[in-house]
């Protein structure tokens, strides 16, 4: 084949003079900033409610492009289905990626699991478990929403009590409600109830996989949940999603036709199951999992969640020993996501702005409640991170007019992570 000077001819080229097409509505490029002159210089320190720093295998796995329908693909996605069974304590095989957010892997239960007409009882502790409420309705569903108030987690008993009066073909719970830090304890109970009762449990466990205990299989739940960027350490936009045996024959049976495409784990299947296409998956995205799946594995979920107690007790202990008041009282408090009362003439804004442009922290505000927001999920739960992140705290405080006591927190954090 001749050569042709390709890149000279084009690099010469006038591009108000092109012919071959037709002359553009929209004449003039954009003229935007460089990338490198947007972010920062000196990264932020991601201890927010997610997504949270990503380790590097991580990083540089997500930089990767494979073939998504070939034969490294499907070493892959064999993997990835193995470890997550590990992660989600099941041996169920009906574990699915999903491209999108925790959001789509949670709309992917409801849509699956629910049909018009169906009676779904959500318990609703905040802002993410309504989310599943609202998925429901927008299904047709005929949905009982069981709100537990005043950042109460719900009680078994409670929960029963909701399941013998409405008799709900699905229930659906939040483990960690990130909104407001509150933590459903009894979920064990209440699954295995509900379950009982011949009812399908869905679990969003977006904010604590792998960051606390869940058993799918022992607790007898039907669909579990999780995003990417929160407990297990990688990207935003790619989750995992496992349905029970029981949940894939209630799919299988199915009558009416999923109104969601790209959702449909029928479709699905074919891709995560059959190594042919549904969608082209978000290849990098799987890669960046498949690393934050196996420095889980590596790590042993065990190992994996003293080190996120020891990490949230000790933070939330350092908190308090600042003179600061922790949000949710301690019989619900979740400890992935760990929440603090704004002190009194702050604002959640001023204290999030604060942080992040003088100590270069980024920390959560909430959807309305008068707290602030610190992560205790994956890599945040590393002890440098901690003394930094509360150092920042305090002085934020102090630099907003709060009185702080700061040696004593950073002396206390120091403590408690010893023993
Ligand atoms: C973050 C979160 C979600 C939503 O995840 P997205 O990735 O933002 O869609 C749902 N539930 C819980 C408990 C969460 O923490």
């Amino acid at each position: 084949m001749p050569t042709r000077p390709l890149r000279a001819a084009e690099e010469t080229a006038d591009p108000a003079s092109s012919t071959d097409h037709p002359p553009l509505v929209y004449s003039q490029p954009p003229r935007v900033r460089l990338l490198s002159d947007i972010l920062p210089d000196d990264p932020l320190l991601m201890m927010g409610a997610g997504p949270v720093p990503i380790p590097d295998v991580v990083a540089h796995a997500n930089s990767v492009v494979i073939n998504h329908l070939g034969a490294t693909m499907s070493t892959i996605i064999s993997q990835v289905k193995q470890m997550a069974g590990y992660v989600f304590q099941t041996k169920s095989e009906w574990v699915l990626g999903v491209a999108g957010p925790g959001s789509a892997a949670m709309e992917m239960a409801i849509c699956n699991l629910v049909s018009p007409g169906s009676k779904v009882l959500c318990v609703v502790n905040g802002f993410f478990s309504a989310r599943m409420a609202e998925m429901s309705r927008r299904l047709d569903a005929d949905v009982v929403t069981l709100d537990v108030e005043g950042n109460q987690a719900a009680s078994a008993q409670q929960v029963e009590q909701a399941i013998e009066q409405h008799r709900p073909d699905v229930l659906t719970i939040v483990q960690g409600e990130t909104s407001n830090t509150v933590f459903n304890r009894e979920l064990p109970a209440i699954a295995r109830a509900a379950k009982k009762r011949g009812c399908l449990v869905v679990v969003d466990a977006v904010c604590t996989l792998s960051t606390m205990p869940l058993q799918m299989d022992d607790w007898q739940i039907d669909a579990v949940i999780t995003g990417g960027q929160k407990g297990l350490s990688s990207i935003p936009g790619v989750s995992l999603i496992a349905f029970s045996n029981d949940a894939w024959e209630h799919i299988s049976r199915r009558k009416t036709p999923n109104t969601h495409w790209v959702l449909d784990a029928r479709l699905a299947e074919n891709f995560w199951h059959k190594g042919s296409y549904h969608y082209t998956a978000p290849v990098s995205g799987v890669l960046a999992l498949h690393e934050a799946l196996r420095l889980v594995c590596a790590e042993t979920l065990p190992v994996r969640f003293a080190r996120h107690s020891r990490s949230s007790f000790a933070l939330q202990n350092g908190i308090e020993a600042m003179g600061l008041r922790l949000f949710a009282p301690p019989a619900s408090r979740l400890n992935s996501v760990v929440g603090i009362t704004v002190p009194e003439g702050l604002t959640n804004t001023g204290i999030c702005a604060h942080i992040s442009e003088r100590y270069r922290v980024e920390i959560s505000g909430s959807f309305g409640l008068p707290i602030v927001r610190i992560g205790q999920m994956g890599e945040q739960c590393r002890a440098h991170n901690l003394f930094r992140t509360l150092h920042a705290l305090g002085s934020t405080m102090r630099d907003l007019g709060a009185k702080v006591d700061m040696p004593a927190s950073m002396a206390t954090l120091e403590y408690s992570l010893q023993v």
